[in-house]
């Protein structure tokens, strides 16, 4: 199938950019990367008039270290989040769930900006991104705001995003002293294929026990999960009893869907492995 023609409007700044979506509304959609509009849009699921091209704006592709965290520019494209030294250094965690992501070539092209404006619920880098309470940075026709990752998500490709607002930024704030994170993810079909699930996790641990455990999943819900309720692991040691009781609180949080990666059933068995083993391998029980 061809794609239906479109205009494509290139800005030199963020506020023309969205001065141009203001104008043209619905008609228009703002592109990244394009790696998942134009395949929409070839497929013709969707179809703008306007596409206001972000490449052309200089400047939303740096990765910044800061005193309290790294920002990373909503152009910055995948594989330059995989290897860049601020975030290989700082958050490991961030830089392993991109370099999972699809292929090299997606990931060359594709940017944060878009990975997260699309909002789908399996994608790779929110699960790290919300157990490390990252915020987003958004600039529109009202002006700026920072909306906490967690609130970022709203449903199916559904964002808190404001017509017209664009993502400029994702600032991650530096881990918590004594914490450690992981990403583990599981394709069932193929290694380089959409995940049929992605677990997060960060402990802070002391002697032995949690100080504090935050959990988030991909895949298993209409939109990424930050995992509510882990209290009742602090102070305890990481033992099976707390596992199992953890697991009951993220299996009733949970609403995965069957399909061709696995069914409901089977999605809440996987999410049980992934999470013991998130946790296992946090807490030095097992390597790996
Ligand atoms: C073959 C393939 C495999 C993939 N596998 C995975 C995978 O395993 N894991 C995973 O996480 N992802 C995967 N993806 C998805 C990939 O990460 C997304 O395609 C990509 O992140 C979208 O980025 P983009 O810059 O190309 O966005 P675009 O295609 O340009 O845009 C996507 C959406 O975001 C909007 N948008 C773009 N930038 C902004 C901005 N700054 N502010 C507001 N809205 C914006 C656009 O209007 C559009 O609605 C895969 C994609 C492909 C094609």
């Amino acid at each position: 199938m061809t794609i239906r023609s479109f205009e494509l409007l290139q800005p030199r700044s963020v506020d023309e950019a969205i001065k141009l979506l203001t104008k043209h509304g619905d008609d228009a959609r703002p592109i990244g990367g394009g790696t998942t509009l134009i395949i929409l849009m070839k497929q013709r699921a969707l179809h703008y008039p306007y596409l206001v091209d972000l490449q052309s704006v200089s400047g939303l592709d740096q990765i910044s270290r800061e005193s309290d965290g790294v920002r990373i520019g909503a152009l910055t494209t995948h594989r330059s989040v995989e290897l860049s030294p601020p975030i290989r250094q700082s958050f490991p965690v961030v830089a392993e769930a991109f370099s999972k992501i699809g292929n090299v070539r997606v990931r060359q092209t594709a940017s944060v900006g878009g990975n997260l404006a699309h909002a789908d619920y399996r994608l790779d880098p929110p699960p790290p991104l919300l157990v490390l309470g990252a915020v987003v940075n958004a600039l529109g026709p009202n002006g700026s705001r920072s909306i906490p990752i967690k609130d970022f998500f709203r449903g199916l490709y559904e964002t808190a995003l404001e017509p017209g607002e664009l993502i400029v930024d994702v600032k991650i704030p530096f881990m918590p002293p004594d914490s450690k994170a992981v990403y583990l993810r599981y394709s069932s079909l193929s290694g380089n294929d959409w995940p049929c699930l992605g677990v997060a996790a960060l402990t802070i641990r002391q002697d032995g026990r949690f100080q504090e455990l935050r959990l988030a999943l991909g895949g298993v819900a209409a939109t990424p999960l930050l995992i509510e309720g882990l209290d009742l692991v602090k102070d305890q040691s990481v033992d099976d009893s707390v596992i199992d009781k953890l697991l009951d609180v993220v299996d009733e949080q949970i609403s995965p869907s069957s399909d061709m990666r696995g069914s409901e059933w089977y999605k809440r068995k996987m999410v049980r492995v992934f999470v013991k083993k998130a946790i296992l391998q946090l807490s030095d029980r097992v390597s790996v």
